[in-house]
């Protein structure tokens, strides 16, 4: 649905801000794709120019594909803007470029919603989900678009059902520029470990949209231009178990529709691995990747952080599981743990290796607003507000070998060898349990096979011949090649290399140890 019974016209334009550059956004990859230039389409943004009233014309702006020019600036009546606490500097950015023009800015997201006064001068700011404070945001703008005198602040009391929302506004980005599409099925997550901030932001009880909603956002993404892989950005994909259940079955359907065109890739607890009913769901709907919040392998440390969840399979058992079913695992680490010991760092490489699991984003610990974590820091007297420093933790262990074991982890964990002999295991032992694929004419059109020739002749020249992993490079290029293994080339290689170049300036400190870390950001170019 729409906003409904406004008569005035306005135009509205909705900015995304840059990401600086991170783990798990994939900026190494980009050069070598046909022309991505960001990582994925952002829900919440989409979502609400999608809400806007019919009549009000709306332009989209991703500035991690171009910035918004004076022109845009000029255009609009009033700016609307969201993001996470890692685009706090950016957003502050585009509402002083906004005020240059004496537009009105909103800002809306998960970032305002825990933290407010992190947005001193931003007119409008709207505060929790889509709903009553949504529609108040409307009105005000349709009366006025004006700046008001003072900052108001609408806090949403009564959400919109997401049964209610309408399909993201994806026509309005450039679908074509982005590595991942997204989509959202629930909200919400009924744990509650110590560090997230999603219960208290989202709730415990899942909220969910209908299987309805999801095969029409994906059919909207398919005419969108979209190809690859689309991420359900669902904070648990099985936080409520029967509404997996009753969606697998509308996604297979819509598989075989469409010609097993698109993969899927999600977020679940670890103790999916119970679960076979849903994980052959998944395989059959074609999901070749699962992040699990894994956290530490120590269980002492998981017990501490109230995800004693994770161990209701143990851990490496789970993980085997999943691969079972021809789902790859990537795995959240946490580093700086009040459990951690000086042989923690040596522990997780031993994990590391067990597991075989390619890609583990390992981040330091970061105590987040209207957390139990950051509630029980501040009571120790813990917190650190230093934008110095990589983590706002005051740790068990000094600082310095924190950080050290940090970029100790990530030098070996990304050595080229080591990462692509791991990408080597799952192409042999978990590649070939996925659902066969059919040589459906979407999946073989011209340009699916343009789109592959031109990123494998990337890869040949940027990795294979300008490469500094050259050697190790070409010994996993032959046996792909070797056995046609043209996708898991692609794929792999993909994904390996940003981590890779990645890992190697993390090593030398050129990159935060921490996703939620303000120290490099400072160094973000504003823009403009
Ligand atoms: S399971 Fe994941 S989403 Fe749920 S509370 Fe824990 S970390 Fe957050």
């Amino acid at each position: 649905m729409r906003a409904e019974g406004i008569e005035t016209v306005r135009r509205i334009l909705c900015v995304f801000p840059r990401y600086t550059s991170s783990f798990g956004t994939f900026e190494y990859a980009y050069p070598l794709t046909d022309g991505v230039q960001a990582f994925m389409p952002p829900q919440g943004l989409l979502l609400i120019a999608a809400y806007l009233p019919e009549n009000w014309p709306v332009r989209f702006i991703d500035e991690n594909i171009r910035a918004a020019t004076a022109e845009d600036f000029e255009w609009a009546e009033a700016v609307f803007v969201s993001g996470m606490h890692i685009q706090r500097q950016q957003m502050n950015d585009i509402c002083r470029r906004a005020h240059a023009f004496d537009l009105a800015v909103a800002i809306g997201g998960p970032s305002v919603s825990a933290c407010p006064d992190y947005y001193p001068s931003f007119d409008y700011l709207h505060v929790g989900e889509m709903g009553d404070a949504t529609n108040e945001l409307i009105a005000r703008i349709a009366r006025d678009p004006s700046r008001p005198e003072q900052q108001v602040v609408l806090k949403t009391a009564d959400r919109l059902d997401m049964t209610e929302f309408p399909i993201p506004a994806y026509e309005l980005a450039e679908i074509k520029r982005y590595f991942l599409g997204s989509i959202q099925y629930s909200s919400g997550c009924p744990y509650q470990c110590e560090f997230c901030d999603i219960p208290g932001l989202y709730g415990r009880n899942p909220r969910l949209k209908t299987p309805q909603q999801i095969t029409a956002e994906l059919d909207r993404l398919l005419e969108c231009g979209i190809t690859g892989s689309v991420y359900f950005v669902d904070d648990n994909f099985i936080g409520n178990r029967k509404a997996a259940l009753d969606l697998l079955p509308h996604l297979i359907e819509w598989q075989k529709k469409t010609g097993y065109v698109l993969r899927f890739s999600c977020e679940a607890t670890l103790n999916i691995a119970k679960r076979p009913e849903i994980l052959s769901g998944m395989r059959e709907a074609f999901f070749g990747t699962i992040f699990c919040g894994i956290e530490t392998p120590d269980p002492v440390a998981l017990k501490a952080m109230r995800k004693d969840h994770n161990m209701m399979v143990p851990i490496m058992e789970a993980i085997k599981t999943l691969n079972s079913f021809g789902m790859e695992v990537v795995s959240g680490i946490i580093l700086g743990l009040d459990t951690d010991k000086p042989e923690t760092g040596q522990h997780l490489l031993e994990f590391i290796d067990a597991s075989q699991i390619p890609l583990l984003t390992i981040n330091l610990l970061q105590a987040l607003p209207q957390t139990p974590l950051w509630d029980r820091l501040k009571r120790e007297n813990r917190l650190i507000e230093d934008e110095g420093r990589d983590s706002n933790v005051d740790f068990r262990l000094p600082y310095e070998d924190v950080v050290t074991t940090w970029r100790a982890c990530m030098a070996s964990a990304y050595q080229p060898a080591k990462l692509l002999q791991r990408y080597e295991y799952q192409i042999r032992e978990t590649y070939p349990h996925r659902v066969p694929l059919p040589a459906s004419p979407q999946r073989a059109s011209w340009r699916n096979i343009k789109l592959g020739l031109t990123m494998l002749r990337n890869i040949f020249w940027k990795v294979g011949v300008l490469g500094s992993y050259k050697l190790e490079f070409w010994k996993f290029a032959f046996r792909r090649l070797a056995r046609g293994e043209i996708e898991y080339l692609i794929s792999s290689i993909l994904v390996a290399h940003h981590l890779i170049l990645f890992a190697r300036d993390a090593s030398v400190g050129q990159q935060n140890a921490s996703n939620y870390s303000m120290r490099l950001r400072e160094a973000a170019v504003p823009a403009e």
